[in-house]
């Protein structure tokens, strides 16, 4: 299979060989002619599947092919995404794909000023991209005319409905044309999903890639049993010691984000937070410092991580394992994107036992469990007069990890086999081991 076989038009299929794909995914096999169609289209695939070229492409020849009429300055193709990185980059890849045709793509997400995007939408565009409430705020300032909408897109669908989006959806759907197409992409089924799609989704056709809640297989998925208090060091450990050049790490907290990001710079490991309470500014230059390899983890929210294209990524760290077993599944879909290789380790704590287990009941598979390196938990000096204690007990009780044990001074977790000790060396009490890389 081919793009060319796939009856997009001479310049899609430039901008596609521009981007260096040999051949469609098997959504995009599925999803264009469906959509060349005009096919309404449910899709159950996962991030990483190549799910956005999926509907952007088809999407942009249909409006190329009939043109609107000049002067109609609304959008006429509509993609609301959970979340402002996953409509940047949505938007961009649109216009990526879109740069051989004369089709306009704008984008509206909250957390940024709403005048320039006003000022977008006056000039007019083909494709608007948009989170839902900064689309309803600009269609309640009259900024935003949805009635000349052709195509609707629902992307991941499931996110929607888990950030509390449904009625956010719902009004939004009652400013469409009931004549239009729809286009509705989930990761996972629930009853919630299935039964928003039948509000708007018309005898659709049914794509599936990945079996139902199915983990990608390419990720190759580890868990460490380890004390919640001893998380940090074995996930600095296990950066320094594997070597990871790259590394996800997802917290359940943004406060939890902005914590385990310091204490990881604190043990010589570039990293950085990216969660709801940072400015649009600083998440998109933590994303793009990630990217470009300036720092080596990136510690995130659920929601924050949520659309992140980061392309092989090969490590992602479930710090806390999240409470909604779908999520997990969000969250390693971050790796083993487009074919590459992932890996996903879980740092799971006695606490997290019964989430584990859900989540293996989810992926009807086991997640293998491997034996705990020995790692360094080094001495930290005591609390500053007048400053609070930062929260995590240290040294003394509470230690459920095995065999360990009170002292000061820098000690080693003494886990249940060496994989690597790394040559670290303890330093003297009240001394902080280096782990500078
Ligand atoms: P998505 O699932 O849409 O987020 O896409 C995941 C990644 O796959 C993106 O980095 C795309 O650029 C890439 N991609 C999309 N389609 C293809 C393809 N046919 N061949 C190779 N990579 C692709």
């Amino acid at each position: 299979m081919s793009f060319a076989n796939l009856g997009l038009l001479p310049e899609l299929l430039r901008a596609v060989a521009d981007k260096g794909y040999d051949a469609p995914t098997p959504i995009q096999a599925q999803a264009i002619p469906a959509v060349l169609a005009g096919r309404d289209v449910l899709a159950g695939a996962q991030t990483g599947t190549g799910k956005t070229a999926g509907f952007v492409l088809p999407i942009l020849q249909r409006l190329a092919q009939a043109p609107a009429d000049a002067a109609r300055r609304a959008p006429r193709a509509l993609v609301l995404t959970p979340t402002r990185e996953l409509a940047a980059q949505v938007a961009d890849s649109a216009r990526d794909y879109g740069k051989y045709l004369r089709l306009r793509t704008a984008v509206v997400f909250g957390g940024v000023g709403i005048n320039p995007q006003i000022d977008a939408l006056r000039l007019g565009t083909d494709i608007l991209v948009a989170t839902p409430g900064r689309l309803l705020d600009l269609a309640g300032q009259q900024a935003v005319d949805l009635r000349a909408i052709e195509v609707f897109v629902l992307d991941e669908a499931d996110r929607m409905l888990d950030m509390g989006f449904i009625h956010d959806i719902r009004r939004v759907l009652r400013l469409l044309p009931e004549q239009r197409q729809n286009l509705m992409f989930s990761a996972t089924y629930s009853d919630d999903i299935r039964d928003l799609a039948a509000r708007f989704v018309h005898e659709p056709v049914a794509i599936e890639v990945a079996p139902r809640n199915a983990t990608a297989d390419r990720v190759e998925q580890h868990a460490y049993r380890v004390a919640k208090d001893h998380k940090r060091h074995l996930l600095a450990h296990l950066i320094q010691a594997q070597g990871w050049p790259q590394v996800l790490v997802f917290t359940r907290t943004k406060h939890g984000a902005n914590r385990l990001t310091q204490q990881l710079e604190r043990a010589g490991i570039q990293a950085a937070a990216i969660h709801g309470n940072k400015s649009q500014a600083a998440r998109t230059r933590a994303l793009a410092d990630f990217k470009a390899g300036r720092i080596v983890a990136l510690v995130a929210t659920e929601v924050a991580a949520r659309g992140l294209d980061i392309k092989e990524l090969p490590v992602v760290v479930n710090y806390e394992l999240p409470n909604v077993p779908e999520d997990y599944v969000h969250r390693i879909g971050r790796t083993a994107r487009a074919g590459m290789e992932g890996c996903a380790v879980s740092l799971v704590s006695p606490d997290e036992a019964l989430l584990l287990r859900d989540i293996e009941r989810l992926l009807r598979r086991a997640i293998s469990v491997l034996p705990v390196p020995q790692f360094e938990i080094p001495a930290e000096a005591p609390p500053a007069a007048g400053r609070g204690h930062d929260g995590h007990r240290h040294h003394g009780g509470g230690q459920a990890g095995p065999g360990g044990h009170g002292g000061q001074g820098g000690q080693r977790h003494p886990g249940a086999q060496q994989r690597r000790s790394g040559g670290r060396q303890r330093r003297g009490a009240g001394g902080r081991t280096s782990h500078g890389r």
